[in-house]
């Protein structure tokens, strides 16, 4: 069984599917959605440059040998060997495993800032960034009903592209990045981190090292350094922490909450439970005395090196092995034809930059549907404008009267 449909669960259930022998087992992938949100495209579907439904990817499609069961893990009875579910319409089930993989991910990490829970939107799930789309419409449609200079500043202090909106463009939009540490993107080189300063100052973007935020109110923001921005819509995506149904899940947490784990990701003191990717606190192979840090890379070669544990255990061939595995590389696209990306120790900024991170985007997508949907969409924005229709309607049909 595996609590979780993320790039770990995924990628387990994958290579499951692949090594164990047919019919040999049953494999169960439990997740409150019914598919793998490929998160480093999220900007994109943000930015409207992507369709929603293409950066995510459908797991009873690209998963067939496994059985995909739709419901919110609610905690775990380890003694039991029991995984306790409750499916979409509100019935709880206590789902029996032989052996447990937990892969629940991460959750947005807030601070106690007054005002920030009631009045910011977070951008980890797909609502968070087709909300964030919306909305950033939404405000400019009210701008340019708004004749009061100083009233519209509040709904612009961010941007959106197009000249379609011409009172917002007499005005003037804003975007500030506001950053506690002294410098923006710290896994990066500094040489790179200045070039995407460089490159994101010069598109207007205000960007504020070393300054904290006290409060957030409906309509502005208040700083450490006392400054006060009018702004209604701020944007928190300050890191993640430990999914807190892992404190439910009857199994010892590291510092920080995530699973206890040795490194062939077994659960400390259960020898048939696993956890991997942002739930697990697996120790870092490239860091010693550090735990892996919280990405992607890190969950699909989880996913797939316990997946080959569980398969061993279950005597399916190989054997039990520990997570090896040194970062490749990081990208940080910025939009408009322009990244910074060091890859094995090579640095490269700009097009080629850019470039590089799509086709390593598309190469990791799974499925060729999947990849040609994302071509055809890049394709369309490299063509024509964005399209600025206000979808926030979606999902919240008016009643009949
Ligand atoms: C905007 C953004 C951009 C990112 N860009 C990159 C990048 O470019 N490169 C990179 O390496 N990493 C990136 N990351 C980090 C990366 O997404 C995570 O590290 C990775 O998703 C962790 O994989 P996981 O399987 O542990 O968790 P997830 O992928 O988060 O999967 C967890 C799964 O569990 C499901 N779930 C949660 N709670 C429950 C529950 N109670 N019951 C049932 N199911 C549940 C979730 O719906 C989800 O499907 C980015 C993250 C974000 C938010």
């Amino acid at each position: 069984m595996i609590a979780g449909g993320g790039f770990g669960g995924f990628y387990a259930a994958r290579t499951l599917e692949r090594v164990l022998p047919h019919h040999s087992a049953h494999v169960t992938l439990v997740s409150d959605v019914n598919f793998l949100l490929f998160t480093p495209l999220l900007p994109g579907a943000a930015a409207g440059t992507l369709e929603p439904r293409h950066v995510v990817v459908p797991l009873r499609e690209e998963l067939p040998g496994t059985d995909l069961w739709l419901g919110r893990v609610a905690g775990a009875e380890p003694q039991r060997g029991e995984l306790i579910v409750d499916s979409l319409d509100g019935r709880r089930h206590e789902l029996r495993y032989d052996q447990l993989i937990v892969a629940l991910g991460s959750i947005s990490r807030t601070q106690p800032i007054a005002g920030l829970v009631e009045h910011a939107i977070g951008f980890k799930t797909l609502a968070d960034a087709i909300a964030l789309r919306n909305r950033a419409i939404s405000m400019l449609e009210i701008a340019e009903t708004i004749h009061d200079a100083e009233t519209r500043a509040e709904y612009l202090t961010f941007a959106f592209v197009g000249d379609l909106y011409p009172r917002c463009k007499v005005q003037g939009m804003r975007w500030v990045l506001l950053e506690a540490r002294e410098r923006v993107m710290p896994e990066v080189a500094p040489s790179l981190a200045a070039f995407a300063v460089r490159e994101l100052r010069g598109r207007g973007i205000e960007i504020h090292t070393g300054v904290t935020i006290d409060r957030v109110e409906d309509r502005s923001l208040s700083l450490s350094d006392g400054r006060v921005i009018p702004a209604r819509t701020v944007v928190w995506t300050a890191g993640v922490r430990a999914h807190p149904v892992l404190a439910r899940c009857g199994l010892p947490l590291a510092e920080g909450g995530r699973v206890e784990v040795d490194r062939t990701m077994r659960v400390t003191g259960h020898a048939n439970v696993w956890a991997i990717g942002d739930a697990a606190a697996v120790p870092d192979p490239a860091r010693k005395g550090s735990m892996s840090p919280p990405t992607a890379q890190h969950a699909i070669r989880q996913g797939r090196r316990v997946a080959r544990n569980v398969a061993a255990e279950l005597g399916a061939g190989g054997r039990v092995r520990t997570f090896k595995y040194r970062t490749l590389g990081v990208f940080v696209d910025l939009g408009r034809h322009q990244a910074v990306a060091s890859t094995l120790g090579i640095r490269w900024r700009g097009f080629p930059a850019w470039f590089l991170a799509r086709t390593y985007h598309m190469a990791n997508m799974p499925g060729t549907k999947r990849k040609l949907r994302l071509l055809v969409d890049w394709t369309v924005a490299l063509l024509f404008s964005r399209d600025t229709a206000e979808l926030g309607q979606l999902g919240n049909p008016s009643r009949l009267e």
